[in-house]
């Protein structure tokens, strides 16, 4: 076989991206075994069935040929729509581009920003594909840690001392945040502005979980005083309508911007499947409350973890304000977030992320994916503060 790139040879930093523990929970599982997931950021319930009618109608119509490259009109615009009404931006649909998921929004947001060699900012901890998107493109991920006492809000000064020492060209953010679940005060948003207007940063703002927030509003980061001509909003109705199979996100941003990025959709995917799109198109139309529905389960299992973190020392957190996860310290375990991972799957058949998944700043932590029916969940729950507690005891032995 001739050599490949190496590029893509080393698109993973040559480690599994963290993933290891994750395909060993599947394998077993897959084997028939009874492994509770606590692992992945997807829901407990599928695409709600009117929106698979809509697919199905659509494709029944006749919309089964090469749709559109840049989106449907019709769907831009209600992308374009929510965002307006999120950001009390106007937007219109010459500034979105409608991508199959986030996932490769988020690749394209880089190709978009970065040359080849570029560095490119990101705030750890991360989603765990973040270094591999950035390196997929030819850029060289720069993590800049946050830490848990500050709620794992980034520091301004952190963010200008990496952008100075790199010179980076963009800033990957990311509020809701997977998997601290944090979300980022006006203070942290300002921030970032200032860093990103002094270095001249393309700001990428992944905010598929802007659905998810808990105790305060989703701030659609484009929105900051003189953001918008150089943030590109990553979005997706992967997490606020249940469509994680339906590969259905979208670039937000300037239109001069988004152009160049239509040349870069005709040259990779040739765009969505229309049907898809119509599908899309008919989810968005159910409006906020749709979106609250689905979300509603996370915010009740939440609150389950945070109370049975009540009158025990093993665990704690840091409440989370968003997203479909919650962070969970177990240092006091003496363990790290994976020989924690490894112990917990090994004798409770109960399978979460190790924080070190997520970057070095995340270390120390597991990550629990709120994506089991509730009695489920509290039957991991209960297994999973069993194994901590023991753990602990060992530890004080
Ligand atoms: N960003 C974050 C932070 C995520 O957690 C995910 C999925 N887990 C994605 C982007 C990608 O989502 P999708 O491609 O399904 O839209």
């Amino acid at each position: 076989m001739p050599k490949m790139s190496s590029r893509i040879t080393g698109l993973t930093g040559g480690g599994d991206d963290g993933w290891g523990l994750f395909y060993k929970a599947r394998a077993r599982k897959a084997a028939g075994e009874p492994i509770l997931e606590l692992n992945i950021g997807e829901h407990d319930v599928r695409t709600d069935p009117s929106i698979l009618e809509a697919m199905h109608a659509s494709a029944k119509g006749g919309h089964t040929g090469y749709a559109a490259v840049p989106g449907t009109l019709a769907l831009r615009q209600a992308v374009a729509d929510r965002l307006s009404t999120m950001s009390g931006l106007e937007y219109g649909p010459e500034n979105v581009l409608i991508t199959p998921g986030g996932q490769s929004a988020l690749f394209a947001a880089h190709h978009a920003a970065c040359n080849e060699g570029d560095r490119a900012l990101l705030i750890d901890p991360y989603y765990a594909t973040y270094p591999g998107t950035i390196r997929g493109v030819g850029a060289v991920p720069v993590p800049v840690a946050t830490r848990p006492e500050d709620g794992f809000q980034p520091r301004e000064a952190d963010l200008a001392a990496a952008a100075e020492a790199s010179g980076a060209r963009s800033l990957l953010i990311n509020s809701p945040n997977n998997p601290t679940g944090a979300v980022y005060s006006d203070e942290s948003m300002a921030g970032i502005a200032r860093v990103a207007a002094a270095h001249d940063l393309w700001v990428i703002s992944d905010e598929v979980y802007d659905s998810q927030v808990w105790d305060r509003q989703h701030r659609v980061f484009a929105s900051v005083d003189g953001m918008f001509e150089r943030t590109l909003t990553v979005g997706s109705l992967s997490k606020s309508y249940a469509m994680t199979g339906s590969r259905l996100g979208w670039i937000a941003g300037p239109d001069a911007a988004i152009a160049h990025l239509v040349n870069l959709a005709t040259h990779t995917t040739y765009g969505v499947p229309g049907y898809i799109q119509d599908a899309g198109l008919f989810a968005l139309q159910q409006g906020a409350e749709a979106e609250a529905a689905v979300a509603a389960p996370f915010r009740r299992r939440r609150d389950m973890v945070l109370a049975r973190l009540e009158g025990q020392q093993a665990l704690s957190a840091i409440p989370p304000s968003g997203a479909m996860y919650v962070m969970l310290d177990v240092r006091a375990t003496g363990m790290s977030g994976n020989d924690f991972g490894e112990g917990l799957l090994a004798e409770e058949d109960v399978a979460i992320m190790p924080g070190e998944s997520f970057g070095a700043a995340a270390a120390g932590h597991i990550r629990v994916a709120l994506t089991l029916p509730d009695d489920v969940f509290a039957e991991a729950l209960d297994r999973l503060f069993a194994y901590a507690g023991r753990q602990m005891e060992k530890a004080h032995a």
